[in-house]
């Protein structure tokens, strides 16, 4: 993958903190990984035998627009987040295109499960009334009357996304997901200039199997969602997927590496560079947590006592 302009070659990194293989262009040289902030980087070869992406979704969030939605989101993290969260350095604010791969597949499930229904009865019973006589009553009890079901489901799966990057984990890049998938473009390096691209870093083939086990149990909640009845119980699927195809795709994705403490991990904060969806874990702290704890029963022993004295 060639991003630079040809006079100015681009820098090819590697994380050794993260594991992230990072593309920096001669004027975004970087001596920190975007990822995770480390400085641990280490210069490698360039590669000739790396594929090119198939696709790209642009960013159209941009940098002064990220900021500002990183600062509300700051700022909207509610009373206990770590004393220096808000007034944290903010310390890397790069623009990635993240490599993930765009997974499709025809899936045919085959499935069985047992679906309950329910009914009711009219019970008779005999009880003792306040006066000490037996008496007769009837009741009306839910039961539930067990079928076994079973059949196909067929379904075409095309957007699937699994992260290629060992920078940025599959759990990370779902909660900025989705990405607008209509506005995929062709790759060409010129859709990179100016930003840093990272090379796939985890092998096709793990992704691959990534990919199909998202695709696996998003079918099992699709047909745990058709199940019909009152309620079902032992799902069984045995899901083929055939016609699989994996694309490469760079994603555009805002990272915001944020040192709040010396002597803390830095916190990341990423942003979906297409839609500003932002997503991070903001350390709470255990003494504001406690304080309010401790001032929350005060007030309750408080109010007891007043209660008690009125009482
Ligand atoms: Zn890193």
């Amino acid at each position: 993958m060639t991003v630079a302009p040809s006079n100015a070659p681009a820098l090819d990194i590697t994380c050794t903190t993260c594991g992230a293989d990072v593309v920096v262009q001669a004027g975004l040289r970087t001596t920190e990984c975007p990822y995770c902030g480390s400085p641990h980087v280490v210069e490698r070869p360039p590669h000739e035998d790396r594929p090119d992406p198939t696709f790209v979704v642009a960013f159209t969030v941009d940098h002064a627009a990220a900021q500002g939605i990183v600062k509300r989101w700051i700022g909207n993290r509610g009373p206990f987040v770590q004393a220096g969260i808000k007034r944290a350095v903010v310390e890397g604010t790069r623009g990635v295109y993240v490599p993930s791969y765009l997974y499709g597949a025809r899936a045919h499930a085959r499935y069985s499960a047992s679906i309950g229904e329910n009914y009711t009865v009219t019970v008779t019973y005999t009880t003792t009334d306040s006066k000490g006589n037996t008496v007769v009553r009837t009741r009306t009890e839910v039961r539930t009357e067990w079928r076994s079901l079973s059949g196909v489901y067929d379904a075409n799966v095309m957007d699937v996304l699994v992260t290629a990057s060992r920078g940025l984990g599959n759990a990370e890049l779902e909660a900025v997901e989705p990405f607008d998938l209509r506005l995929l473009q062709c790759y060409t390096p010129d859709l990179l200039a100016g930003w840093i691209a990272e090379e796939a870093s985890i092998a096709p083939e793990d992704c691959v199997k990534m990919a199909q086990g998202e695709t696996r149990a998003g079918i099992e909640r699709e047909l745990q969602g058709f199940m019909p009845g009152d309620s079902s119980t032992s799902l069984q699927t045995k899901i083929s997927l055939r016609d699989e195809v994996a694309h490469l795709a760079l994603l555009p994705v805002w990272i915001f590496v944020l040192r709040y403490a010396e002597d803390k991990d830095p916190i990341r904060i990423l942003i979906n560079g297409q839609s500003g969806k932002v997503a991070g874990n903001v350390p709470f702290s255990a003494v504001r947590i406690a304080l309010a704890v401790i001032l929350f029963l005060g007030l309750a022993a408080g109010l007891m006592l007043v209660l008690g004295v009125f009482a």
